[in-house]
């Protein structure tokens, strides 16, 4: 059974039961400065804290007509970052345009990258294409043991990792002064919290280069309870302690940073969300009872609308915080 911490790295028992948790506080939406666009859930790998279930026998892929519309959002609304996630975004055929569509429109465009896709057939150009583009990398390394990463994410794939940052090396990343970022994302092996950004920041750096790579930042991210991780917490019995550790370490401070306050969540097939998280718990945007389309909102202002919150928002508020772009507070 795996050991459950709080953030201080202090040993927990499993506590109070699930349903005894305080609700999580009310939220509204500010004005929308990024669009995370989920491109499908078709992905080279099947990590097991993965909470999109992707995996390389998913089917689920957003269409070009799909796309066209989250563009005619963004002229819409001026939108000035585009996050492109998945599954392994650049398995969708239409990612390269997208990337195109976004750098002509001035935006700055980030590409959530599992970096083994680097080395897939079919991909040889990908690094180049990136580059040229000036995407912000931002790639999931979840631990700088290789151990760790294959137990987390399948064997042979910390080596296939370190293959992928030395291709974005190769183009300028992570190197300073050519403007192009690399950032790496870290989450707990288990039921934990992340620890101290700035220390684990210098650890990585440390041990990655023995392996001659190089990144920017270091992102620590906390595990959210649903899907694939809720179900391991289950089966292990840590379900209820790890959520009252959420609650235990919840900070007021990270409340009015949390990612769904200006950042819009879009489907592989055009629904929206308030986060990628509630996009798998498939709660719609403002919390409504029915999906909402794109296409419905495209005339809509959301800034003020309350967010979508339950119980797995702990999971953003606890300790640090933790958001697409890291730990919330320092
Ligand atoms: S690489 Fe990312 S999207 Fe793919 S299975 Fe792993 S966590 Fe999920
Ligand atoms: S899980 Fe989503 S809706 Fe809840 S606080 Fe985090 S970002 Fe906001």
């Amino acid at each position: 059974m795996a050991v459950l911490k709080n953030f201080k790295g202090d040993l927990l028992r499993p506590m109070t039961s699930f349903k005894s948790l305080k609700k999580f506080p009310e939220i509204r939406r500010k004005s929308t400065e990024t669009i995370q666009v989920n491109l499908g859930y078709r992905c080279n790998q099947a990590c097991s804290h993965c909470h999109v279930d992707a995996g390389p026998n998913r089917k689920e892929q957003m269409t070009l007509t799909t796309l066209n519309l989250v563009f005619k959002y963004i002229d819409k609304w001026k939108i000035p970052i585009l996050d492109l996630t998945g599954g392994a975004p650049e398995l969708n055929p239409y990612f390269r345009h997208a990337v195109e569509e976004a750098v002509a429109r001035g935006m700055h465009v980030i590409d959530r990258c599992n970096l083994t896709i680097l080395s897939e057939i079919g991909q040889e150009e990908l690094a180049g294409f990136l580059a040229k583009n000036g995407v912000h990398v931002v790639a999931s390394l979840p631990c700088h043991s290789k151990t760790n990463v294959d137990r987390q994410r399948g064997a042979g794939i910390f080596e296939l990792s370190i293959a992928g940052m030395r291709k974005l090396n190769a183009q300028g990343y992570g190197i300073a002064g050519t403007g192009l970022e690399l950032d790496l994302v870290y989450n707990p092996q288990g039921p934990s919290l992340p620890p101290d950004s700035e220390i684990l920041t210098e650890e990585y750096k440390q041990v990655l280069a023995e392996y001659d790579v190089l990144f920017n930042r270091l992102l620590t991210i906390t595990n959210m309870p649903i899907n694939r991780f809720k179900h391991q917490l289950e089966r292990d019995g840590l379900l209820n302690g790890y959520m009252d550790m959420l609650r235990s370490g919840f900070a007021e401070q990270n409340l009015s940073k949390v990612m769904c306050r200006a950042l819009l969540s879009v489907s592989w097939d055009g629904h929206v969300f308030d986060c990628d998280f509630n996009q798998m718990l498939d709660l719609p945007v403002g919390g409504d009872k029915q999906a909402i389309h794109l296409s419905e909102l495209i005339d809509l202002p959301l800034s003020n609308r309350p967010i979508a919150v339950d119980t797995h928002c702990f999971g953003c508020t606890a300790g640090s915080g933790s958001s697409c772009s890291g730990a919330l507070t320092d």
